[in-house]
């Protein structure tokens, strides 16, 4: 949406240029356009036991995209991505490539808590999911990291494992895509960790 300002401009026939990230060509939302329609959503029925939506937190100019499956319970007490326990644990392996969370973005695949922390079901991701694409598309990061299996299967379209999918760069859009564990899951399973650990040394590699 264009601001008064803007429409001035343009009524005069001088350009607009808005900085990278500011605004996404396929629809002219804002940040705040686009946080607005998220924080009304009703489409999929998840509004009726929300606390909050759940926009996505972090620079709207980051290199690196941090894309998790679905808020869980403090983060929809919260409103932000990642703040619980599994949380902790995905700043620490950013600290141990040198990033605070505060230079990445990170958003869900699902703005909305499932009830009772269950996996996310298809017509909520495929209706919640454009306000995504949308993010990843005013982003332009240069990379995208998904963590866990639901997030990786949806943006890369696959039915792999996770097993399958780590260790390898796909593409999304023309933008590298690497998939590592879901932090949640390397609470319960510690033995992973190594392998996650030399997936975000990738990633860092990836990202110089
Ligand atoms: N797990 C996720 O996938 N996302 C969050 O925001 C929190 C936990």
């Amino acid at each position: 949406m264009m601001n008064l300002n803007q429409e001035y401009l343009q009524a005069m026939g001088i350009d607009i240029w808005q900085e990278r990230g500011q605004m996404n060509d396929k629809t002219n939302d804002t940040w705040q356009d686009l946080e607005q329609k998220v924080a009304c959503c009703t489409l999929c029925g998840l509004e009726k036991t929300r606390t909050q939506t759940v926009f996505g937190v972090g620079n709207h100019q980051a290199d690196l995209l941090v894309i998790g499956e679905a808020p869980g319970a403090n983060e929809d007490k919260q409103g932000e991505p990642f703040v619980g326990r599994a949380g902790m644990l995905l700043n620490a392996m950013l600290h141990a490539i040198g990033l605070d969370r505060k230079d990445i973005y990170i958003a869900n695949i699902l703005k909305c808590r499932p009830p009772n922390n269950r996996d996310p079901l298809p017509r909520e991701v495929e209706l919640c999911t454009p306000y995504l694409k949308q993010q990843i598309a005013m982003i332009q990061p240069k990379l995208i990291v998904t963590v866990g299996r639901i997030a990786a299967q949806f943006l890369l379209n696959t039915e792999e494992s996770m097993g399958k999918l780590r260790g390898k760069v796909f593409e999304y859009e023309g933008i590298p895509v690497v998939s590592t564990y879901h932090p949640a899951y390397l609470l319960r399973s510690p033995r992973a960790k190594e392998k996650s650990y030399h997936d975000f040394l990738r990633i860092k590699e990836l990202l110089s």
